[in-house]
């Protein structure tokens, strides 16, 4: 039980100076994934606009050749009427005349509506582009500090996460679990020495008999008030002196 109660203790040391690292992060590491996010999502926004221009002017392409063959048409048509013979040759052709007419109209008004699209996603694009490139330069200069940060502590957070790995491996699986889900409960601090007669967490006090019972450290006791795991100052010494 003794070496139970330290080797949950140790975990509760090595976790808290991996928090105070990350802590020292600060917003850094959320910053930079919220910025990658804006910058890939407006990426994606530029990648449509300048497909809708290309589109447009491809289209602009094809309908101004089919517009030119509808009129060749049309004029085809026209000499065609000087030379039939009854009127419903005659009026056959008037029929084609305003069919390809139509669609000429038809074209037109369709290519206006893409062209005014393409007009909007040019004047778009003059905002998206520098607003990427302020967010790319942004990004740029968080990852640099972030990286700054990270490498500071490099080797302490190794030092941490192999210590961690090793105690995780020697405490029961159960323990781990009980462990890890008083701590994400209570703001990371799972096992709590008792000071002065009172749990290191809440600070509620702990009763005389009670602490008598822990300084057996036979028991695993908890703090009647929240919870955490509580452990005597022999405890904490121990623990202290296997990191
Ligand atoms: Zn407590």
């Amino acid at each position: 039980m003794e070496n139970r109660l330290r080797l949950l203790y140790a975990l509760q040391l090595v976790d808290s100076s991996l928090d105070e690292l990350l802590e020292m992060k600060g917003d850094l590491p959320q910053i930079v994934a919220d910025l990658s996010e804006t910058v890939k999502s407006k990426l994606a926004r530029k990648k449509e606009l300048d497909e809708l221009i290309k589109k447009s002017i491809v289209s602009r392409d094809e309908t101004d050749s089919t517009i030119v063959e509808l009129k060749e048409k049309i004029e085809k048509y026209k000499s065609q009427q000087f030379q039939v013979k009854t009127n419903k040759q005659y009026d056959a052709l008037a029929r084609e005349i305003d069919f390809s007419q139509e669609k000429i109209t038809k074209l037109q008004r369709e290519m206006e509506s893409l062209e005014g699209k393409s007009a909007t996603a040019k004047t778009d694009l003059e905002t998206l582009t520098p607003e990427i490139e302020a967010s790319q330069t942004e990004l740029a200069d968080r990852k640099k500090e972030l990286a700054a940060v990270n490498k500071e502590h490099e080797d302490e957070e190794l030092k941490y996460q192999h210590q961690r790995d090793k105690l995780i491996s020697r405490i029961s699986k159960p323990d781990v679990q009980m462990y890890e889900r008083i701590r994400k409960a209570k703001e990371g601090k799972a096992v709590v020495p008792v000071q002065r007669n009172s749990c290191g967490g809440c600070f509620n006090r702990v009763t005389p008999q009670r602490v008598l019972e822990l300084r057996k450290n036979n028991a695993l006791i908890t703090c009647e008030r929240c919870g955490r795991i509580l452990v005597s100052d022999e405890i904490v010494e121990s623990a202290k002196s296997t990191l």
